[in-house]
């Protein structure tokens, strides 16, 4: 692309295009970054710059970018049939062998699938499934439901609300009712004098408090992502999923899992679920689906649920146009197979997944990094201003930005959240990239450090 072309675009952009989660009046002014092509764990800008891509897009691009089988699958089925809908009574052979595939797939007896386009969608959809579970059990008033604070869950009205991000809650009068939030676990900034495990059996304890508070009778479900990703990849202990669903049962209140990001390997794993020993009733799954190769995501839930909706539930008032989508249900089967024929998970568990831990918690060392945390291929550094001390910069997120900003100019794509820096490549980056990508990193430390003198 010649500068002129990028100038153009950029102009179009600017006066066309609002970007999400996005300062649309500085991009404008900046002019944003093009993206031209993908191969591995490389993409290229209209410049002509070749970045590693430490944040697989957004979390999603578990194969790698330039997956020629994808396309071709989605070639053959656009040309075969294009589209039909699962409304009545109808579906597609694609879509139904992904249902299949994904019961085997997922842990525990999450049998049954329900297409969506996104994981935002997908808890949507949950939120309308659970009240509709406990409803038609003459239940109706055991509809609210639990999220975390800081939590995301997606960006349509009922995504946002489960989310407990006041800053989108600000923008549209969110959460809707009977949706309460308790404080995630994050044992660097809460745990105090207490063990990580220690700390993990306090944090869960607060839902108990919380359906003790409301009342058991009046509790739907709880939702949470196994690790917290958008806020700063909270890893929580491993005492604290265990416990939770611990509480989940004892209250007979859904657990619902939200392994947008974590689903299909993040965590050296299929499900996080799995990394952390807990079985979930209900699970959004996306992203990893397709490695965002074509947008798809699905509600995954288990015999118990399926049974009431399907003997007491009754006509199933929901759905959308592309619910199961044949071309989007194609490409998901064929990155499932890819993952699996080429090992990707187990690679995570016990191979390159070892060496980046092993590359990412030597960042440790470095002055401006208060904690490295990673769990397979997802992970963070805290940048803090006093290495002794576990508190953050008075202004948030200025020295994250910095770093951040540090990272591209060195070819690096990293992605920051307040200061914490967050890592989450491809499941197919090599033993080399890896160097590359602590290298890398390492380097923008020290810029950002040099910068803050
Ligand atoms: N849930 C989690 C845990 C996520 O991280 C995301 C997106 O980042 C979503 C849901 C929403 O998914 P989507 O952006 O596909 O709507």
């Amino acid at each position: 692309m010649t500068e002129l072309d990028i100038k153009t675009l950029q102009a179009l952009d600017a006066a066309h295009h609002l970007h999400p989660f996005n300062d649309n009046a500085a991009l404008a002014k900046k002019g944003t970054r093009i993206l031209t092509r993908g191969e591995g764990c490389y993409v290229w800008d209209a410049l002509g710059n070749k970045l590693l891509d430490a944040f697989a897009g957004l979390w999603c691009v578990n194969v790698g970018y330039g997956r020629k089988e994808l396309g071709a699958v989605a070639a053959k089925q656009m040309t075969e049939l294009a589209y039909y809908n699962s409304f009545f009574q109808c579906t597609t052979g694609p879509t139904v062998r992904l249902a299949a595939k994904l019961a085997e797939l997922t842990p525990g007896d999450l049998n049954h699938a329900f297409f969506t386009n996104s994981g935002s969608e997908a808890n949507d959809t949950i939120l309308r499934m659970v009240r509709h579970f406990w409803a038609v059990q003459d239940q109706p008033q055991k509809k609210i439901v639990i999220g975390r604070h800081n939590g995301y869950h997606g960006s349509t009205v009922a995504g946002a609300s489960l989310g407990g991000m006041k800053g989108m809650h600000a923008q549209g009068g969110l959460p809707i009712p009977d949706i309460v939030h308790i404080d995630p676990p994050f044992w660097f900034a809460d745990g105090g004098d207490l063990s990580p495990e220690e700390y993990g059996l306090v944090a869960a304890r607060r839902l108990e408090a919380k359906i003790l508070e409301l009342g058991p009778d009046k509790v739907a479900a709880f939702i949470g992502e196994p690790i917290m990703g958008a806020i700063g990849v909270y890893i929580p202990p491993h005492s604290y999923w265990p416990e939770i669903e611990r509480i989940c049962r004892k209250y007979d209140v859904l657990l619902i899992a939200d392994e947008v990001i974590c689903g299909f390997g993040r965590t050296g794993e299929w499900f996080a679920g799995q990394y952390f020993g807990f079985q979930a009733d209900i699970m959004p799954i996306a992203k990893g689906l397709s490695s965002g190769y074509i947008p798809i995501g699905a509600v995954m839930f288990n015999d118990r649920v399926a049974k009431v909706l399907a003997e007491q539930g009754g006509e199933l008032a929901h759905g959308y146009t592309y619910s199961g989508h044949p071309v989007c249900a194609a490409v998901a089967l064929e990155n499932i197979r890819i993952l699996e024929d080429e090992k990707i998970v187990e690679r995570c568990k016990t191979d390159t997944g070892p060496y980046l831990a092993k590359r990412w918690q030597e960042l440790a060392d470095h002055p401006l990094v208060g904690e490295s945390r990673i769990a397979g291929m997802v992970g963070a550094l805290e940048l803090v201003p006093k290495k002794s001390e576990r508190k953050f910069f008075d202004e948030r997120g200025k020295v994250g930005v910095m770093c951040r900003d540090f990272a591209l100019k060195r070819g690096l794509i990293l992605r920051a959240t307040y200061d914490s820096m967050l890592l989450s490549p491809p499941l197919i980056i090599s033993f080399d990239q890896i160097d590359e990508l602590a290298d890398k990193t390492r380097g923008a430390l020290d810029d950002t450090a040099k910068e803050l003198g």
